[in-house]
């Protein structure tokens, strides 16, 4: 039986066609795994054990009948808190939410489903994916894998470390401002935000709905390809969802060395800046050097808005999560015993709202509802909106003389658990690399660098043209061939 350690889809699907496992076996060997090591690292907030292996026996038959499977067949998978899964928590973790149940599947959910993928569990994250650590979580601290001393990133802490700890093949998250890509840094694995648009939002818990995307961690980038393949594509369910026919793009799992080689790389000015560790900079010096040796050219650029991209976010970014967060009154999806003595409605909001919500939560909502209210609106969030134009425009600019940019995915490696949780602005910053890729809409992707300057991961990020997932996914196939 190979080790779980081992495990890729592309290995595990080869392994099941060879009949060296079956898809139970390894099903069963990582609810196993996870009831120890999880003790330790805290990444599941629910396991899903009874549907998990009645699907993976569904392959099992399959593959005895002869039939043909897909490649996510049996393959398993965490899922972040905010997806739902018909039947099972979906709490975002939030105590606000901590009765609630799915009742129906979010739609990368169904796409799952279809290709036969088993779901172990529903991963930590940050409250309503608010935060770049996971510990505004309502219900425990998940621990980076590579020293549970430190913080796996965030908000998709829980879906990064499942992957890296081995309680997962894959997995997925979501980003607004770098859910995927900071925690897949922290963690060393790989994490792809999509275009805005590629894959559906509909049954995800919104933080900001002109910011979101789901995307997959793999520990290749071959398997993020695999899993951004199965979840992308138009869902009807989803208005800003559109059909780009990834489905059939060849070119995400098959890249070809001489079109990878054409694409020139831009190094972003502001981007390289003084504040960078020296770790995350001698890192990404190295990856610069490796992409060279494989004939891709580099460039510097300018996008010279950056500075004003962590204002604008958390102004737009507040001003929708704080009109999302408005559904949760505590009387629709669940309720709370807190509130049962409520004399009125007001009541019963201010108790439910007030016990349910942590305090991140609050901060945005409130902030939210100020640079909404009147005589406050045109001054912040209407200006955010035209702040975003122009760091959209930054990208369209540069993507004019070059096809991807490099740069860190996050100032810094992991920190220790605790170190930033007083001080939100200094939360904020570990995204400074990674907002202005939301507000502008772009794919991203972030990949492991293997400096050895110190033993925590570092990540470096490619963002690249808008539906162009295919130069990301392809640079980082070939550069990951380097290693071997
Ligand atoms: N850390 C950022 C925030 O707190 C991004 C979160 C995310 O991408 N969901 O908003």
């Amino acid at each position: 039986m190979k080790s779980l350690h081992n495990l890729t889809i592309r290995k595990f699907h080869e392994g099941l066609l060879k009949k060296d496992f079956s898809a139970l076996e390894i099903t069963q060997k990582f609810f196993e795994y996870i009831k120890i090591k999880d003790i330790e690292i805290d990444t599941y907030l629910a396991l899903a054990e009874k549907t998990a292996l009645q699907e993976a026996e569904k392959t099992d038959i399959a593959i005895a009948k002869g039939e043909n499977i897909e490649d996510l067949a049996g393959v398993p998978l965490a899922i972040k808190d905010n997806i739902l899964i018909k039947g099972l928590q979906a709490t975002a973790a939030s105590k606000i939410l901590k009765n609630y149940v799915a009742s129906y599947d979010a739609g990368v959910i169904k796409r799952l489903k279809n290709q036969h993928a088993v779901f172990l569990g529903k991963t930590n994250m940050d409250e309503f994916a608010m935060g770049s650590s996971t510990e505004n979580s309502a219900f425990k601290k998940t621990k980076n894998p590579h020293d549970i001393t430190r913080v796996p990133g965030g908000s998709s802490g829980g879906s990064a470390a499942a992957v890296a700890a081995h309680m997962a093949i894959a997995s997925l998250g979501s980003d607004t401002g770098g859910s995927i890509r900071e925690p897949a840094s922290f963690c060393g694995v790989v994490g792809l935000k999509p275009t805005y648009g590629a894959v559906s939002r509909a049954g995800i818990i919104a933080l900001s709905s002109s910011l979101d995307q789901v995307g997959p961690f793999g520990k290749t980038v071959e398997d993020a390809a695999i899993l951004f393949k199965a979840i992308a594509g138009y869902d009807p369910m989803d208005a800003t969802s559109v059909e780009k026919n990834y489905a059939h793009n060849d070119a995400l799992l098959s890249p070809k060395l001489e079109n990878i080689k054409q694409l020139t790389i831009g190094l972003p000015e502001e981007y390289f800046v003084p504040g960078t560790s020296k770790e995350v900079t001698a890192a990404i010096e190295e990856s610069i050097k490796k992409l060279k040796s494989l004939g891709l050219r580099f460039k510097t650029i300018s996008l010279p808005h950056t500075k004003y991209a962590l204002s604008c976010y958390y102004i737009i970014m507040t001003a929708e999560a704080s009109s999302n967060l408005a559904r949760f009154d505590g009387v629709r999806y669940s309720r709370n015993e807190k509130a049962d003595d409520a004399t009125g409605l007001r009541d019963l909001y201010l108790k439910q709202r007030g016990a349910g919500f942590g305090a991140e939560a609050k901060r945005r909502s409130i902030l939210g509802t100020f640079v909404l209210s009147s005589g406050y609106y045109d001054a912040y969030y209407e200006k955010a909106q035209r702040v975003r134009a122009l760091i959209k425009n930054d990208f369209d600019e540069a993507f004019k003389s070059v096809d991807v940019i490099l740069s860190p995915v996050a100032p810094t490696q992991a920190f220790t658990i605790g170190e930033k949780v007083s001080d939100p602005l200094a939360m904020y910053l570990s995204d400074i690399f990674t907002i202005p890729v939301n507000l502008a809409g772009l794919p991203a992707i972030s990949i492991p660098t293997t400096s050895n300057l110190s033993s925590l991961p570092v990540g470096f990020q490619l963002i690249g043209k808008k539906w162009r997932e295919e130069d990301l996914l392809g640079i980082g196939q070939f550069y990951e061939k380097l290693e071997l």
